[in-house]
């Protein structure tokens, strides 16, 4: 039996209906009718009169074709649906609708910000089967950028560490989380983050699972840790507060579906370190 998610070349025809992920100046359409399925589901041909736009093909779910449609801002929106932010809509896709709507922004912007060869300037193509862009005058590859960041849940007894970073919505608390360097693997990752943020040193490491988080192209990798040592001292430009929390007194938290509320359940339901 076929996964439920393919990434395979477009066929030569695009048979049956398909699964849309529709753009327009970076957000998502959605159905506005709460009857209707949240995400258009239409055959080629009435998909193209609805939603003028480059097509890009992204795989099979589900045994459907999954295509994602890029309108520009001045395409009218069919009566019916409306654009959402995509981080707005976290909560209301399945886990294998967020994967192929994390592959159709990702695309998007990638093939916007790689149309010219990062190493001699020219125009690039892409290519007929990889995804990927080539430059046809240094034949230089580029691939789709995916960066890894590391997330951690750190645990002390019945308490968890909580940190307001800055750029957070008011009152939100969240777990520690930052981008991984060249040449570490992601358990130095995890103690160097937790460390330059809250002087906090952590054992005990628990991978927990990952996410993709294409805001634009990040790929977290999210874990338990256990407090070792250290008194929490943020570092007032990432971290502006930190601090433990017990279960009954938690602040406001991560939305539903993303990995570090899945963290924080996890360890409400016991699963922590
Ligand atoms: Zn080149």
């Amino acid at each position: 039996m076929a996964p439920e998610i393919e990434f395979c070349p477009a066929p030569q025809q695009l048979e049956g209906e398909l699964q849309l992920f529709v753009i327009q100046q970076g957000r998502l359409l959605i159905s506005s009718d709460q009857s209707q399925p949240l995400l258009p589901v239409f055959r080629a041909g009435m998909a193209r009169m609805l939603f003028p736009g480059e097509l890009i093909y992204l795989g099979r779910m589900e045994g459907r074709h999954v295509c994602s449609i890029v309108m520009d801002a001045q395409d009218v929106v069919p009566e019916g649906y409306h654009g959402e932010d995509l981080r707005r809509l976290i909560h209301m896709l399945s886990r294998r609708e967020f994967i192929m709507a994390s592959r159709a922004v990702q695309l998007l912007s990638w093939r916007h910000n790689h149309g010219f060869c990062s190493r001699c300037g020219a125009a690039t193509q892409a290519h007929g089967r990889d995804t990927a862009m080539v430059c046809p005058s240094c034949q230089y590859t580029q691939y789709p950028r995916i960066t890894p960041c590391i997330i951690t849940l750190v645990s002390r007894g019945d308490q968890i560490l909580l940190a307001h970073g800055a750029g957070f919505p008011p009152g939100m608390f969240s777990c520690l989380a930052g981008f991984m360097e060249p040449g570490e693997d992601a358990e130095h990752a995890v103690q160097r983050e937790v460390w330059e943020e809250t002087q906090l040193r952590v054992r005990n490491l628990r991978y927990h699972g990952s996410q993709s988080w294409p805001f634009p192209h990040s790929l977290m990798l999210a874990f338990h840790a256990e407090y070792d040592a250290g008194e929490v001292c943020p570092d007032g430009v990432e971290i502006i507060e930190a601090g433990w929390f017990a279960r009954d007194q938690l602040p406001l938290m991560p939305p539903q579906g993303s990995i570090s509320r899945s963290l924080i359940d996890s360890w409400l339901q016991g699963g922590g370190a």
